[in-house]
């Protein structure tokens, strides 16, 4: 397993992705919602892995929920950066994302980002697909 560090831009909010697929072999998603593509958001995940967002600084860690509310949107309070998102508490929790811009090396992922569209799906196999794909979230410190 290697793990691939991370902080938001001002350093409030970390996040610790492990992971055993080589960076150079994971596959890239740049989601196409309006919030992702808003924020140049490249998405990794591993269902082996784990997924870890820590609050470094009193209340710097934030959650933001839209369209379906299905999941919570990791942002810091302070200098704005979306970190990662992990499916929310009714939605089953417990499986998260981490977006790439955010890791001190975001350059290892070497995979061209494949554009995804989901807004064919609805609730349900919105949930389902991110129980199947998305990486364990071992622990979320500070989430409000
Ligand atoms: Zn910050």
């Amino acid at each position: 397993m290697t793990l691939h560090k991370g902080t938001c831009h001002c350093g409030g909010v970390g996040v610790a992705y492990e992971t055993a697929v080589p960076p150079a072999d994971t596959p890239v998603r740049a989601c196409q919602c309006s919030f992702c593509r808003m924020h140049g958001a490249l998405a990794v995940s591993d269902p082996k892995g784990s997924l870890e967002f820590t609050e470094n600084r009193a209340g710097a860690l934030r959650c933001y929920r839209f369209a379906l509310g299905t999941a919570d949107f990791i942002l810091c309070g302070i200098c704005g950066a979306y970190l990662g998102a992990i499916l929310n508490d009714e939605a089953g929790g417990g499986y998260g994302i981490v977006n790439i811009r955010v890791l001190d090396e975001p350059d290892a992922f070497i995979r061209a980002p494949e554009p995804s569209v989901y807004d064919a799906e609805n609730e349900s196999e919105r949930i389902a697909r991110r129980c199947q794909n998305w990486t364990p979230v071992t622990r979320t410190v500070g989430s409000a």
